[in-house]
């Protein structure tokens, strides 16, 4: 079973994809701090709030907008910032058999790490897991077409690097069984459409749990209500969940 629901939290580095199909996904790896592995601030930067005086590091920050689809912690759980629908800045100036911008086509996923430390066990098993539903949910995605940063900007980038470990990644691929079931493409672009507080919305937003499910459709209902009809229509299984609520 995944470890954790996905949490949501809405970025607004990201725009509209080209008419273009989805068909690569990008593994990265990210320490803000350099060598050190909260998520806090690659939380902040990725919604655009980073603090840049908290780290003499930071200053080259300042301004700087990008994002990704995905960050998987030390510990497996993931957050989503960006809808796959939609274009998150994650790859920069890059190329893949022969295709510029491959921000257009593929899904970035960062993965909380440095090039000196080891990924965690944890982190195999979610970023594969996360792959798989992936795959599972854009028919135009193949496993053989998962690739590093450093593979589609090797003279500006080293990431994923050496540390990870690529074999490790593909046989934690093959024996992932449980999926992330709820639908990870429209969800966001709802959230988006909404005009959500971007700064003060969390939602656990996948795992086929009906108690996560229950509860953010009430939270969203309290705070968004004028959204809700649009909401539930998109999400049948909500819908369903929502029958059996007390509201
Ligand atoms: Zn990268």
């Amino acid at each position: 079973m995944p470890k954790q629901p996905i949490q949501l939290l809405a970025s607004p580095h990201c725009n509209t994809r080209p008419n273009t199909p989805i068909d690569l996904i990008v593994l990265h790896a990210i320490s803000l701090p350099d060598g050190e592995f909260g998520s806090k601030h690659i939380t902040d930067f990725f919604l655009g709030n980073l603090d840049t005086s908290a780290h003499p590091s930071f200053k080259d920050l300042e301004g700087v907008k990008v994002s990704a689809h995905f960050v998987v912690a030390r510990d497996g759980n993931i957050t989503q910032f960006v809808s796959t629908n939609q274009r998150a800045w994650h790859a920069g100036k890059s190329t893949w058999e022969g295709r510029d911008n491959c921000n257009d086509y593929s899904i970035g996923i960062e993965i909380i790490g440095d090039e000196r430390q080891p990924f965690t066990r944890q982190q195999y098993t979610e970023t594969a897991r996360l792959c798989r539903s992936l795959i599972a949910q854009h028919p135009t995605l193949e496993k053989h077409r998962i690739v590093g940063h450093q593979d589609i900007a090797p003279t500006r980038k080293w990431d994923p690097g050496t540390q990870w470990d690529w074999s490790r990644f593909r046989r934690s691929f093959a024996h992932i069984k449980h999926l992330h079931t709820a639908d990870i493409k429209k969800f966001s672009d709802l959230l988006l459409a909404g005009g959500v507080d971007h700064h003060r919305f969390s939602a656990l937003a996948s795992g086929g749990c009906c108690f996560a499910m229950n509860y953010l459709a009430h939270d969203f209902a309290r705070r968004f209500d004028h959204h809700l009809a649009v909401f539930l229509s998109a999400n049948p299984i909500i819908f369903q969940s929502l029958q059996t609520l007390q509201w």
